[in-house]
């Protein structure tokens, strides 16, 4: 008897893995723990799954921290344009939004799910819920079966061991943040029992704790057109423009996001990490000087607390008195050279201080995982255990908010599963 692929996960990437290799012919189980596949997908792009992203290649590579150069091959294979065109011939309308992010045009990440799981089930993949994998077993250095145990429901505890013969194992267990998805991290521990190894493991696109108690002053301000860098031991190692948002325990919003991996790992190894936000990047010192002089001397009878209404967003007023120390009911006309130097100074860095970032639990994607070098990127294999193949999150891949993230999954996950067919 043949014996079948199976694809261990049935995220974005397994899917897709799945779907690829049974569409060319090859017997698939998909061994998914939870009751259902994607339940992360069905939470993705806040329930509407940006599934993509438009950005040529030379732009969409620029999105990726880690991974970046692993992917050409994925990319080269199965990229942007193929998934677009992947989901249309399925039946699935799509839109591009802003950034040319893209999504479905029902709104819906459920279709989404839909698409791929019918897709899948068309080619006869065998797809086995509540089976949650414990072991890949190997023979000579090469994949032999997989343990798994399955339940009855998701409300059956006791649940049956059972194990499958395997012609290739395709691992796409993803990462281990939002677990109550699934995504528990057990492809770390799966493929780290086969000799894997797996680099460090923390939050990326995740908000930040700060130490300053300003924060839970601010929260809700939403601050737009800020440039916010990032200094590591007194070293400035990173800047992004744009939006962030204050929260009852620190930072949130766009730039934060995609500047969170970064810091959680600089967190890691214990290093000192303050943010220094520019609140008026469009103006030099120079010419914010000019601005600021003019402010004063024109409404030169207002208390220097009134005149910061023009200058900053009411919430950042009570800041501004107090770590700039100049008097709050200062006539402008008083206020010296050198306490417009202290203000000028302030708007153009505003410091705070991180302590760290929000839990795994909470991060939309997991920075780290199987080392790149130990995977052929042109085929996805394992390059220690034949027959072995790894594709999505699991892998220590990690991208910006826009799309890239599910790109990558789809694009290792058709690479994958063409791959473990041939
Ligand atoms: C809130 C949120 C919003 C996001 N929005 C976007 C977005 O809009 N666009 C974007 O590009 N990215 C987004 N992402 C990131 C994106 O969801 C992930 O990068 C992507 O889902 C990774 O796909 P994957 O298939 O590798 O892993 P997952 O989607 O995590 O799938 C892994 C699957 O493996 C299963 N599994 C785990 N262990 C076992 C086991 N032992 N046995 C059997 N099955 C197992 C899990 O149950 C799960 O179904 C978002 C993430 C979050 C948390």
């Amino acid at each position: 008897m043949n014996k079948p692929i199976v694809v261990i996960g049935g995220g974005a990437a397994g899917l897709i893995a799945a779907g690829r290799a049974a569409s060319m012919g090859k017997q698939v189980v998909l061994l998914e723990k939870m009751h259902r596949p994607g339940r992360k997908l069905g939470i993705t792009g806040k329930g509407r799954c940006n599934l993509t992203n438009t950005a040529k290649y030379s732009e969409f590579v620029k999105y990726f921290r880690r991974g970046r150069n692993f992917l050409r091959p994925a990319f080269y294979t199965f990229f942007n344009q193929d998934l677009q065109d992947f989901f249309r011939e399925q039946g699935l309308s799509l839109v591009v939004e802003r950034g040319g992010r893209v999504f479905p045009n029902s709104n819906s990440a459920t279709d989404v799910i839909d698409v791929l799981v019918n897709w899948a089930k068309k080619h006869n993949v065998d797809i086995r819920t509540n089976s949650a994998v414990q072991k890949i077993a190997l023979e000579n250095g090469c994949v032999k079966g997989v343990e798994y145990i399955r339940k009855k429901d998701n409300k059956d505890t006791s649940g049956k061991k059972q194990y499958i013969e395997a012609n290739a194992v395709i691992l796409t267990t993803g990462g281990a943040s939002y677990p109550a998805t699934g995504s528990t991290g057990d492809g770390y521990k799966l493929s780290g029992d086969l000799g894997h190894s797996i680099t460090e493991i923390s939050p990326g696109l995740v908000p930040l704790e700060v130490e300053d108690d300003i924060c839970s002053d601010l929260q809700g301000l939403s601050l737009k057109n800020v440039n916010l860098q990032v200094w590591i031991d007194g070293k400035k190692k990173q800047e992004s423009m744009g939006e962030m948002l204050f929260t009852h325990f620190g930072i949130s919003g766009p730039i934060v996001l995609s500047l969170s991996s970064y810091i959680a790992r600089a967190l890691n190894s214990s290093s000192r990490v303050e943010l220094s936000i520019d609140l008026k990047p469009g103006l030099d010192h120079n010419k914010l000087d000019r601005r600021l002089q003019r402010d004063l001397q024109n409404q030169g009878k207002k208390d220097f607390r009134n005149l910061l209404g023009g200058l900053l967003p009411g919430k950042l007023i009570d800041a501004c008195v107090c770590q700039t120390g100049i008097l709050p009911d200062k006539k402008g006309s008083n206020v010296s050279a050198k306490e417009r130097a202290v203000l000028r100074n302030w708007l153009k860095d505003f410091r705070l201080r991180v302590s760290s970032p929000r839990p795994l639990s909470e991060a939309i994607i997991t920075s780290g995982g199987v080392f790149l070098s130990e995977v052929d990127p042109k085929t996805m294999a394992s390059r220690l255990v034949s027959n072995l193949y790894f594709a999505g999150e699991v892998l220590d891949i990690d991208a910006d908010t826009g799309g890239f993230n599910l790109q990558a999954a789809f694009s290792t996950g058709w690479l994958a599963g063409g791959s473990a067919a041939n």
